[in-house]
């Protein structure tokens, strides 16, 4: 199969061509063909597989004919973060380069005033976060009426940032007579209620299990011990054969301080998490992308769904709460046809998680031993914010719960039980930064560090974005046809 066998025009093909594409993914194959002849489509991939291309490639095409009108974006693409809905226009500009669409982005974080004058000439196509596009609707500068044609992406994370009333609402303000596509990892009951209240009649097309293990994907388990974690993970950074590498943690502290102490080891090591402004995520990103720094330490929140191409190697600083999640992350390397690598440090705590992930994949994951556990303190950390779709499937609460809220006591019951082999002389301890030690009475109270809740609105990645009115990164800027 071609992409010249779908029914895309001339133009477009020549821009996937150009855009280095040879072959259609199974989920491109498969759904733009329905997409073209207008119809609504549920399409169910995991990461990695092109589910972007599937509706962007169609969409230029149907919308290469007819007018957009002040404030009525003629169609509308909702994405969970920002990061993604940028990559989203990315691949419009890329394949739309031989059309005639506007375009707008309205995403958190970038200057409002920019992206309504974008709207007020008319648009073709509007990328949006639900949050950002809820304001503006609020505020009267958008109108949906006209909008034809909806695109849902990546269902199963909005559902995680508890975006589904938003994006029912938005619903809501459309014409019924559209075309809906919505798209997802997982199908989830709550997304396919959604599915059921506003698509009709849809095509539904699944592509693979969702949690189904990648095979351009190697995966390893690294045994090791919570307290000799940064050690294992430096001696495979170094053993390891890593062009690039997206390190996971589950906590922004880790992440902070892991990209640091990195740095002091001479890795080229950055870092992305959810509470960095977003200039700061992008600028993080870029760097990684132009490869002045190769390894990116980053939390799932602030990872989520990034395109980043070519990253030889997942590591799995910590095992994720969530299966799912450990199928997101590892999704990160092995894309578009190249081997990545997918390794996962585990200690002895982590045994229950391990078992939910291999239970999900239906894969057993190959051990190896690590590096022997060093005498390397774990610092007390807080969790990032981690929503959840409430279903209960806590990987390792217990194992963390303990940790938290007494951190000295636990860490002291590991020493003893460890046998006391006699050390060379420890090299003096580095500066401690102030971020390092938090005050018991400073934390959030216990059920506000839960887990399994539902994030509040500042804590998602689409949240309040107050604090930066500067200039659009170069490409994020709203292009007009
Ligand atoms: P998903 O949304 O399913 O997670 P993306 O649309 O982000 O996946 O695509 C994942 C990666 O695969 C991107 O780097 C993209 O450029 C690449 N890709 C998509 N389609 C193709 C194709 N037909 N051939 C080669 N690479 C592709
Ligand atoms: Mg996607």
């Amino acid at each position: 199969m071609s992409f010249a066998d779908l029914g895309l025009s001339d133009e477009l093909l020549r821009a996937v061509s150009e855009s280095g594409y040879t072959e259609p993914t199974p989920i491109q194959s498969q759904a733009i063909p329905p997409v073209l002849m207008m119809k609504d489509l549920i399409g169910i991939a995991q990461t990695g597989t092109g589910k972007t291309a599937s509706f962007v490639l169609p969409m230029i095409d149907i919308l290469a004919h007819g007018r957009s009108r002040a404030r009525m974006p003629r169609s509308l693409i909702l994405e969970p973060t920002r990061e993604l809905a940028a990559q989203v226009a990315e691949n419009f500009e890329k394949y739309g380069k031989y059309h005639k669409l506007s375009m707008a982005l309205l995403i958190g974080g970038v200057n409002m005033g920019e992206q309504v004058a974008a709207l007020e000439k008319g648009v073709d196509v509007l990328i949006a976060t639900p949050g950002r596009l809820m304001d503006l609707f609020q505020r009267g500068k958008i109108l949906l009426t006209g909008c034809s044609l909806l695109v849902i992406d990546e269902a199963d994370r909005m559902l995680d940032m508890g975006f589904i009333p938003d994006i029912e609402e938005i619903c809501t303000k459309l014409p019924a007579q559209r075309q809906t596509l919505l798209f997802s990892a997982t199908m989830p009951a709550p997304i396919k209620k959604l599915a059921d209240k506003f698509l009709s009649n849809p095509k539904q097309i699944e592509v693979s299990r969702p949690a189904s293990a990648n095979l351009s994907i190697e995966q390893a388990v690294v045994e090791t011990s919570s307290r000799g974690k940064r050690d294992t993970l430096r001696g495979l950074l170094r053993a390891e054969d890593v062009t690039s590498a997206l390190v996971f943690s589950n906590r922004k502290t880790t992440v902070r301080d892991l990209a640091q102490s990195l740095g002091r080891d001479g890795f080229k090591a950055g870092q992305i998490h959810g509470d960095m402004e977003q200039p700061e995520r992008l600028r993080e990103l870029d760097r990684f992308k132009a490869g002045e720094i190769n390894i990116l330490v980053a939390s799932d929140v602030a990872a989520r769904g990034l395109d980043v191409k070519g990253v030889s190697h997942v590591f799995n600083f910590d095992v994720p709460w969530h299966p799912d999640d450990y199928v997101h992350r590892i999704g990160r390397t092995g894309r578009g046809g190249a081997t990545g690598k997918a390794i996962t440090l585990v200690t002895p705590e982590d045994a229950e998680a391990i078992e939910a992930i291999e239970k999900l994949t239906g894969h057993k994951i190959a051990r190896s031993g690590g590096s022997k556990p060093a005498a390397v303190r774990e610092e007390s950390d807080e969790p990032e914010a981690k929503p959840t779709r409430g279903r209960g499937r806590r990987a390792a609460p217990k194992a963390e719960a303990p940790a938290r809220s007494e951190a000295a006591p636990a860490s002291e019951a590991l020493v003893a039980r460890e046998p006391r082999t006699p050390r060379e002389p420890r090299a003096p301890r580095e500066p401690r930064t102030p971020h390092e030690v938090i005050p018991i009475d400073a934390r959030p109270p216990r059920e506000s560090r839960n887990d399994d809740r539902r994030p509040r609105r500042d804590e998602r990645d689409d949240g309040p974005d107050e604090g930066w009115n500067g200039p659009i990164p170069s490409f994020l800027e709203v292009r007009l046809g």
